[in-house]
């Protein structure tokens, strides 16, 4: 069972992640939580090449390709292999957050995000994909590391009411395979929403 976690900054992805991966550990399964991008070794070098340079940022296109070698890399040594053992797999970020940020965000044709993914993943697609959604105007100030909101700030807020809506039209697209919460609900109410939606597709 593989569980995705989408969204913009600030919209508490990583508290859900966490909260999820406990309750399903508590009940018995092997959980790898995992992210994107930096999750391996690897991918670390490669987060640090898109998000930590100072004057020589990625143009968008290479931007998007060092985007799917982390994915490639994750997918090849975490994702697919703790699948195939059976583990529960809860990621933070995958394709839909290529789709918002380098397809809608930096303008590239959302296909070619699409089809880059898919060959980088060798079209492993998640079961579900949960997507907390919030006004970027409030997820921004949410977000308390530094790196991060100076980061942010060279975005305009165009930028991100942009990835905002890629986020939830890709999940309009498929709303068997969606769930679409608002992040500005309580944790405990958004943590209760999950579980009852995850319940299901246990195998006990
Ligand atoms: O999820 P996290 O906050 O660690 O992501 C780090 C940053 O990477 C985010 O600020 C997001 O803007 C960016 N990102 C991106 N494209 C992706 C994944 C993340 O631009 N596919």
């Amino acid at each position: 069972l593989f569980i995705v976690f989408e969204g913009g900054e600030g919209a508490g992805k990583s508290t859900q992640a966490r909260a999820l991966s406990d309750w399903l550990t508590a009940r018995g399964f092997e959980v790898v939580a995992t992210r994107e991008p930096g999750a391996t070794p690897l991918g670390r070098q490669i987060r640090s090449l898109i998000l930590d340079h100072s004057d020589d940022a990625p143009s968008a296109r290479s931007e998007a390709l060092l985007y799917a070698a982390d994915r490639a890399h994750h997918v090849a040594t975490v994702i697919r292999p703790a699948l195939e053992r059976g583990a529960i797999v809860v990621c933070d970020r995958y394709i839909d957050s290529s789709l918002a940020y380098q397809g809608a965000g930096r303008d590239l044709a959302p296909e070619d995000i699409e089809w880059l993914s898919r060959w980088a993943t060798a079209e492993l697609v998640p079961d579900l994909v949960i997507l907390l959604d919030v006004d970027p105007s409030i997820g921004l100030t949410r977000v308390g590391d530094r790196g991060a909101v100076d980061r942010l700030e060279a975005e305009s807020r165009e930028f991100h009411e942009r990835v905002r809506r890629a986020f939830l039209d890709r999940a309009a697209t498929d709303p068997r395979r969606y769930l679409v919460l608002d992040a500005g609900s309580s944790a405990a109410m958004l943590s209760d929403r999950i579980k009852v939606r995850v319940a299901p597709l246990l195998k006990v």
